[in-house]
């Protein structure tokens, strides 16, 4: 280790940043590419630090100007690694997954390349390159271990991740994720329901089933109905207030996810459903497998079953072939359907699927109209469906930093069950993240909503507890240095996926 310049270090350990882009999926990935270096021994670089020894970047690849992005923010660190000899920098996620050794040829002074299911091997293939001088990469081609076995450094005390699938059997025509994160593997209820006690047991109060199709759960271990079974084995769960889920896929969901959600009282009244289109004809070319109809049809027992329940989208705007008519369905959905939010792009080619190649691409002044229209029609709707919250009291869970005026407005903000934002007046009594208040809403605006009024109730919770904790932590302890050895997989490398295992974001 003589051989490092230890100009960034902290305390003589080596420090890291992870940059994250993407999915859901990829934060979670994320939490535990930190776990894994702080496993090794390896400390968060302190914010705004220059540049850590070790800067990882965890890709996606679903953007057009994907690759665009990361070959230039490589360029900005060759000469601050040119200046600093033992700084390393590793790509990992959906892009490294797709480019593999193409990464080391366009900008050489990466050290580590790393695929979508190897992460647990990042701290070996750094120690390697550091000891053999020269770039790893190391791309496998199927999941060598469940993300959710490796060790974990969670952004938030109180909230978690929890991935209960990784993989997609779909094949939509403008996606590339199920090549780079190939098919659908189900943990087993026991492992997930395991994890969450574990969580729930360190001050968690907040989980979100994580899963590129979360509902199509159990399909790989046999069991049609293992998604809803598992929404209500979570109610069972002392101490857990609130379960969330992303992203569901509208084909796979099922009455009895609904029956579920509606009769587990710590699964929340919200649910983010991707449309992409609501065009038949888009659908079809989409290969989502289901159509307009049924996609209102779900949203209609979902709201007779849970009237309260605030429901999101992702809309794409321009697919290839998407005529005038098409779009005029999709705002047809959109007024039918009544989203709180809808998360709306204007389609790009991804180079690799299907899609890309398809005629009928359609010119940028077009999809640039369509897609004006449809957020000005969205924006209307997230209002008039805010307005209604008016009058309601409600519980929310104090965030933390999610209110950039709340310093200068003398409030804090916390989330309603339907993930609704409250920014509300900050009451005497100390209130802390992961806490539980009791507001009334005065005011709705398009995307989020205020509490002008007295706090009615402060509820001080085991996660605010955690939360506090973790702070006091943070503000005390030093870091404690360890060392890594070379590929001897025992000492920070996980142990391989349980013999018997026997969730899309996808924007
Ligand atoms: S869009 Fe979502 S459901 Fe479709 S292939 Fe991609 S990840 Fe799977």
């Amino acid at each position: 280790m003589s051989s490092i310049d230890r100009s960034q270090s902290v305390g003589g350990t080596r420090t890291y940043e992870v940059r994250t882009y993407g999915c859901q999926m990829n934060v979670h990935d994320s939490e535990r590419l930190a776990g894994l270096l702080e496993d090794a021994g390896y400390v968060r670089a302190p914010e705004g630090a220059d540049a850590a020894d070790v800067v990882v970047f965890n890709t996606c690849a679903v953007r057009e100007n994907a690759d665009n992005k990361l070959y230039g923010n490589l360029g900005h660190l060759a000469p601050k690694k040119a200046a600093r000899p033992g700084m390393q920098i590793a790509v990992g996620g959906c892009l490294a997954q797709k480019d593999r050794d193409t990464i080391v040829k366009k900008a050489p002074w990466v050290d580590v390349v790393f695929g979508t299911h190897n992460i647990g091997k990042l701290p070996v293939l750094l120690e390697r390159a550091r000891v053999q001088e020269e770039a790893q990469v190391e791309i496998a081609e199927s999941l060598e271990a469940f993300p959710s076995t490796l060790p974990t450094r969670r952004e938030s005390a109180y909230a978690a991740w929890v991935s209960i699938s990784v993989g997609c059997n779909n094949t939509c025509t403008f996606c590339i994720v199920p090549a780079l994160r190939g098919k659908e593997k189900d943990r087993r209820p026991g492992d997930i329901l395991a994890e969450i006690e574990a969580l729930v047991a360190e001050g968690v109060s907040e989980i979100t089933l994580l899963g590129q199709n979360v509902n199509a759960y159990g399909s790989d271990i046999g069991d049609r109905e293992a998604f809803s079974k598992l929404l209500r084995a979570c109610g069972k769960i002392e101490g857990l207030e609130r379960v969330r889920f992303t992203s569901p896929h509208p084909r796979d969901f099922t009455d009895d996810v609904i029956a579920a959600m509606a009769e587990t009282p710590n699964v929340m009244p919200q649910l983010h459903m991707p449309l992409q289109s609501g065009s038949d004809t888009v659908l079809k070319a989409m290969r989502r497998s289901y159509r307009q109809e049924r996609y209102l049809g779900i949203i209609e027992k979902v709201r007779a079953a849970i009237p309260h329940a605030a429901i999101s989208t992702d809309i794409i705007v321009g697919f290839p072939g998407e005529t005038d008519e098409d779009f005029e369905q999709t705002l047809h959905v959109v007024r039918e359907a009544r989203f709180a939010q809808a998360f709306t792009f204007q389609y790009s080619k991804r180079p690799g699927t299907p899609a890309a190649e398809m005629d009928g691409q359609i010119p940028k002044k077009v999809v640039q109209e369509r897609y004006e229209r449809l957020v000005a029609l969205q924006e209307e709707i997230s209002w008039e469906e805010n307005k209604k919250q008016v009058g309601r009291t409600l519980e929310l869970m104090v965030a933390e930093g999610e209110g950039r005026k709340d310093d200068s407005t003398h409030r804090l903000s916390g989330r309603a069950p339907d993930n609704r934002l409250v920014h509300f007046t900050k009451p005497d009594q100390e209130v802390r993240p992961g806490d539980v208040v009791t507001v009334e809403i005065t005011y709705a605006a398009p995307h989020h909503l205020l509490a002008e009024g007295p706090v009615l109730d402060v509820r001080r919770t085991r996660a605010g507890d955690a939360w506090e904790k973790r702070n006091a932590e943070k503000a005390g302890t030093p870091a404690q240095p360890a060392g890594v050895l070379l590929g001897l997989p025992k000492i920070g490398v996980p142990e391989p996926l349980p013999v018997a295992a026997s969730g899309c974001g996808c924007d």
